[in-house]
C-alpha cells in the first residue's frame, strides 16, 4: 500500500512485514468521523468497498478494479510514540479497516498543536504502527494550522516541518514529518503488468464526475507484491473532483508532451 511509510517505497526486497509497513500509509481516513458524529461522504463512499481475502487485485473479464480513495488527514506513529501519547503498554484498536489488507483506522486521535495557537483537535492515527511518526494534510488543513508544508511523497520526510502531537497521557514533538502527501497509486507485479509501468513511474488519472471532470497528473506508481491496486488522492483533490459523485476512472500511463517546448 502505500507507503506512507519512512523511507525507500521502492524496494521490493527484504521482510514482508516490513514493506507493508512502509507502503502503508496513505490510507484513507475519510472515514473518520467527524467532530459532530456524523460520517463524511467520501468515508462513507469508501465504506462500501470490500477487501480481498488474498491481498490482490480483483480483476473481471480481464480489467483490475481501479479503486479511487481520499486519504484525508492522518497520524502514522512508532510503537514509542504510541505510549508515550497514549500511556505505557498501549498498542492501537482498528476501528475501521481500510482497502489494503492489515492497515486501519484506529480509534485514536491525537491533538496537533500549531503556531499562534492554532490546533487541529483531532486528527486520526493509523495503523498498524511505523518505525517513524508522520502527518500527513491536505493543504486547507496546513492552512487551518499555520503551516507551510511541503509535497511529498510517504517517508520522504527529510526537511520537512515538525509540530507538537498531544494525546491524553502526554506529549510528543515531533522535529520533522508533517507533510502534504503526494498523489500516487499502488500497484503489484499483475497490475504493473496491466498498465505496462514499472514502479517509480509517473501517470495520469482522468476522473469522471457531473460537472467536475479533472484530470490529475503525477500519480507515481508505488509497487509493493502485497497491495491491491489503489489511487491515493487528498482531501483537497477529491473535493475538487466531488469524488462521491465519480461516475468513472481511467488510470494512463503518462504520455510524453506533444508540443515542441518539451
Ligand atoms: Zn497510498
Amino acid at each position: 500500500m502505500s507507503a506512507e511509510i519512512v523511507s525507500n517505497p521502492t524496494s521490493l526486497t527484504g521482510d514482508l512485514d516490513h514493506k507493508l509497513d512502509r507502503s502503508v500509509v496513505e490510507q484513507i481516513v475519510r472515514q473518520l468521523v467527524s467532530n459532530n458524529g456524523t460520517m463524511d461522504p467520501i468515508a462513507a463512499q469508501q465504506s462500501t468497498q470490500l477487501s480481498t481475502a488474498d491481498g490482490l487485485t480483483p480483476y473481471h473479464n480481464g480489467q483490475p478494479d481501479l479503486i479511487v480513495n481520499v486519504s484525508a488527514r492522518h497520524i502514522h506513529l512508532s510503537d514509542r510514540d504510541v505510549e508515550i501519547l497514549f500511556g505505557p503498554g498501549h498498542t492501537l484498536t482498528p476501528m475501521k479497516w481500510l482497502y489494503q489488507d492489515g492497515y486501519y483506522a484506529a480509534e485514536e486521535t491525537l491533538m496537533v498543536v500549531g503556531p499562534r495557537k492554532r490546533m487541529l483537535p483531532n486528527v486520526r492515527v493509523l495503523g498498524p504502527t511505523r518505525s517513524a511518526s508522520q502527518m500527513e494534510l491536505a493543504y486547507t488543513d496546513a492552512v487551518q494550522l499555520g503551516l507551510d508544508i511541503p509535497v511529498r511523497h510517504s517517508g520522504d520526510i527529510a526537511g520537512t516541518p515538525g509540530r507538537v502531537l498531544v494525546g491524553p497521557a502526554g506529549v510528543v514533538h515531533l522535529d520533522e514529518g508533517v507533510i502534504r502527501a503526494a498523489r500516487h497509486v499502488h500497484m503489484n507485479t499483475a497490475d504493473l503488468s496491466y498498465y505496462g509501468v514499472e514502479d517509480g513511474e509517473m501517470m495520469d488519472l482522468r476522473i469522471e464526475s457531473p460537472a467536475c471532470s479533472m484530470i490529475l497528473e503525477d500519480l507515481k506508481v508505488r509497487a509493493d507484491d502485497a497491495v491491491k491496486l489503489e489511487v491515493h488522492i487528498d482531501t483537497d483533490e477529491g473535493n475538487a473532483c466531488n469524488l462521491a459523485a465519480a461516475s468513472g476512472f481511467e488510470l494512463m500511463k503518462k504520455q510524453p508532451c506533444a508540443c515542441q517546448n518539451h
